[in-house]
């Protein structure tokens, strides 16, 4: 059966993918020129990578890792040491580990939060350890059921001191939402809190060997166009259109010569929640499932590329700058084996909050960067002799990932519509890993799972 997808993020391409398996005939149309949608990454005129965020792969991506074993190129992720590093704002230029050690889940995390006294208190740590009982006893019906509460109104319920969240949380919640622990449902840290203490390498992280429009997206553009597939780039859907009986009759293409209309026996949305929201023809607006994704809303993002003239750091890791201004950042210099040089860095940061910056120039938010990169590397930047910059590339998404505040879980919908022939994937559908790169695989794979019992597998 041929089924039409619109959208190559990893939701749509993942899809795609597993109907193939299915042993149907996915066609991706794709609005923008590059593969990949949030993950997507171009190339300068030096030849030099930049992208849209910098992404980082965990241990607890079961979906993500069995894909990637799949397509044969496991190896290009680069997995680091077991470990979490933390700038310490108050000793500028250094930093505080969490260091896993290799025993098994909960105590090599339990390990690592009692090992670590430079950011909390033996009294802060129990606090939090007794805040958690709950959280680890009930398991995700819990971690469900908080999302009523923000994560700094949890904390507070669960009597931890304040210091916890400022030493600890507000990096965790820009890292995984862009947004603070006063915004963020509870629901979010705790499922991936959850996550980390029960799976023995769910904080592990790795970092793909290269861009992931070429490392991860080409790779399942191959095999879907091998399966008899095809993706096709510059290719907008502009209108779905419907049957008298409210079904899709088929995805209208916006084109250069004029429209075209493609017709399949199943439609998917693999486009984010805002475009979506936009494009809903009039009959299905009152329908209450599409009423839902009103709640859902794109959070800004700013992911900056600053090259410098010489090495700003050795590490090799997902950094957490605990700054007001960024989020976390990596020397790519390091990380990453397409991006690798010995003696200069490139430092790809993730800026959040974003929503004051997201209007402001690339000029100031570079400049505002390296006010603050000058506390992080005070060696590099003080002196007579600074560290400098020799070009950037800033990228900002003023709607990325749906920004999860309190009460959005009820929001998320299932793959399924209540339009017999057209299915919803992406990462903000309903699905149990947050809005991430694992969380768009897993809805691909549980819309082409839909649309397979719907349709039959060939
Ligand atoms: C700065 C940043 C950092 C991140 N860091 C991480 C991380 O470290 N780890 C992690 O797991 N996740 C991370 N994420 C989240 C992750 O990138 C996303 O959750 C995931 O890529 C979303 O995939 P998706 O397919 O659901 O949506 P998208 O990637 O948004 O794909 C939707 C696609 O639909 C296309 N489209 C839109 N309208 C149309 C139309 N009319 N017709 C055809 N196509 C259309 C878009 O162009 C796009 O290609 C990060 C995101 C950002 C922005």
């Amino acid at each position: 059966m041929r089924v039409a997808i619109a959208g190559a993020g990893l939701a749509g391409l993942s899809c795609a993918k597993y109907l193939i398996d299915g042993g149907h005939t996915p066609v991706v149309l794709e609005r923008r020129d590059v593969l990949g949608g949030k993950v997507a990454a171009w190339k300068d005129a030096d030849g030099d990578w930049y992208e849209t965020g910098l992404h980082v792969f965990f241990g607890a991506y079961p979906n993500m890792l069995q894909l990637l074993q799949e397509l044969g190129i496991a190896d290009r992720l680069q997995w680091k040491e077991h470990t979490m590093i933390f700038n310490q704002p108050t000793a500028p230029g250094t930093y505080s580990r969490f260091d896993f050690p290799d025993i098994p889940a909960p105590w090599n995390g339990i390990v690592a939060i009692l090992r670590n006294n430079d950011m909390l208190t033996w009294p802060e740590k129990i606090s939090f350890g007794l805040g958690l009982i709950p959280a680890i006893l009930k398991g995700q019906s819990y971690v469900e059921e908080m999302d009523r509460y923000s994560f700094r109104e949890w904390l507070k319920k669960q009597k931890v001191p304040p210091r916890v969240e400022r030493e600890v949380f507000i990096a965790m919640s820009k890292a995984l939402n862009f947004i603070n622990p006063d915004e963020i449902s509870a629901t979010v840290l705790l499922t991936a809190l959850n996550r980390f203490l029960q799976e023995k390498n769910g904080s592990k992280m790795a970092f793909l060997d290269g861009s992931p429009t070429e490392r991860l997206c080409q790779p399942l553009v191959d095999y879907i166009t091998k399966g008899g597939g095809e993706v096709r780039l510059q290719a907008p859907v502009k209108e779905f259109l419907l049957d008298d009986d409210g079904r899709v009759r088929g995805f209208l293409i916006r084109g250069d010569g004029g429209d075209e209309l493609l017709t399949a026996d199943a439609y998917v949305s693999a486009m984010p929640v805002d475009p979506l929201k936009l494009m809903l023809p009039k009959p299905w607006q009152e329908m209450e499932y599409f009423q839902q994704l009103e709640g859902l809303e794109g959070v800004p993002v700013i992911n900056l590329h600053l090259w410098f003239d010489r090495k700003l750091t050795d590490i090799d890791h997902l950094l957490f700058s605990r700054s007001p201004l960024l989020s976390v950042y990596a020397d790519m210099s390091n990380t990453c084996r397409e991006y690798a040089n010995p003696d200069k860095s490139m430092l790809e940061l993730v800026l959040a909050p974003a929503a004051d910056w997201i209007g402001k120039s690339d000029q100031e938010i570079v400049e505002a960067t390296l006010g603050e990169l000058e506390k992080l590397f005070p060696q590099h930047f003080g002196g007579n002799n600074p560290a400098k910059l020799l070009k950037y590339h800033v990228v900002k998404t003023p709607r990325s990932v749906y920004k999860a505040t309190p009460g959005r879980q009820q929001h998320r919908p299932h793959q399924t519509t209540p339009i017999a022939n057209f299915y919803l994937t992406g990462d903000y559908t309903m699905q149990r890993y947050l809005a991430s790169m694992e969380g768009a695989v897993l809805s691909g794979k549980l819309t082409s799972e839909a649309i397979n019992s719907n349709l039959g597998s060939a």
